[in-house]
């Protein structure tokens, strides 16, 4: 595996393959890896003859009292994890290349990102989409493959990709869970048992939903009120949780299509699950706890 760290070297690397007639796939994230971000390289492997990772915490997607620079980072494992999985270059810019001076033009997401994670996270989505405009300038992927466990931002990054002519096919894999059921995340990390125990209340809802969809129960509103009842457990602290199409309207009479997204935060984490009613979360890929 290569370890670029240079704008201009990553570009030029893919630049060369692609001259050779190889298909780069495409798969960034924030580091802090776990089975959910590998799935995704196994995918783009799949699907392409090379595979690029980015790890960049981008500082551009936090909120002044968000948590850019306690967020959990081990380049050393990442590296390690990332070879294992057949990752061709691990591209890990520096906050000081990717962003010499405060970044004055920024991408602007639009009324997709102002709903549910860009309501409670404002200027989030932008920031979002800003980097991945940029890393998908730098990295020129024919394929750039993302998790449905972030199913917001995907959609965002699907439209961005549409509306600002990026010559990149977005691909989105679903969530890969614990045992349990509770959808891995590197911020898992910040969790103590008590919490990690109390977090599963977002994918007993998200259950909870899918089976009374299943079981008949067609109006949204319905199921919302009961999955929401599923949600208020003890040491959790609901967010929200809502029916949607693919670009985050609310949805009244739900089909297998339908996403069920929600938020909570668990002592002082906050974290976001969601479900595709006709796959349900029986049936999402499983892993154990690492
Ligand atoms: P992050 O490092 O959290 O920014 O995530 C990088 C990519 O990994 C994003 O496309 C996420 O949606 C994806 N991802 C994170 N957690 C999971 C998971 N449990 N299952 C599948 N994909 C995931």
């Amino acid at each position: 595996m290569h370890e670029i760290t240079g704008l201009d070297s990553m570009r030029a690397w893919s630049r060369a393959e692609k001259g050779r007639g190889r298909r780069i796939g495409f798969v960034p994230t924030m580091g802090y890896l776990h089975e959910g971000h590998l799935r995704l390289v196994d995918h783009a492997r799949q699907r392409t003859d090379r595979v690029v990772m980015s790890v960049f915490v981008n500082p551009l997607q936090f909120g002044p009292k968000e948590d850019f620079t306690t967020y959990p980072r081990d380049i050393a494992r990442d590296r390690g994890l990332a070879a294992g999985r057949g990752v061709d270059v691990l591209f890990v810019p520096e906050g000081k290349a990717m962003y010499p001076t405060e970044p004055m033009a920024r991408v602007v997401p639009g009324p997709m990102a102002e709903v549910f994670e860009g309501a409670a996270r404002p200027g989030h989505f932008a920031g979002v989409l800003t980097v991945v405009a940029k890393l998908f300038h730098l990295v020129e992927p024919d394929i750039a493959v993302f998790g449905r466990k972030d199913f917001q931002q995907a959609m965002l990054v699907r439209r961005m990709v549409l509306d600002l002519d990026f010559p990149i096919e977005v691909e989105v894999v679903p969530t890969v869970r614990e045992l349990d059921g509770l959808a891995l995340s590197s911020r898992n990390a910040y969790l103590n048992p008590d919490e990690r125990r109390a977090a599963l209340a977002l994918s007993r809802a998200l259950r909870a939903v899918e089976q009374a969809w299943r079981g008949g129960q067609a109006d949204a509103v319905e199921l919302q009120r009961r999955s929401i009842e599923v949600l208020k457990a003890p040491g959790v602290n609901p967010e929200y949780l809502a029916l949607v199409d693919e670009n985050l309207q609310p949805v009244a009479r739900p089909n297998a299509r339908t996403v069920v997204v929600t938020a909570a935060t668990v002592g002082a984490t906050r974290l976001i699950d969601n479900v595709v009613l006709g796959e349900g979360i029986a049936a999402d890929p499983t892993v154990r706890a690492a």
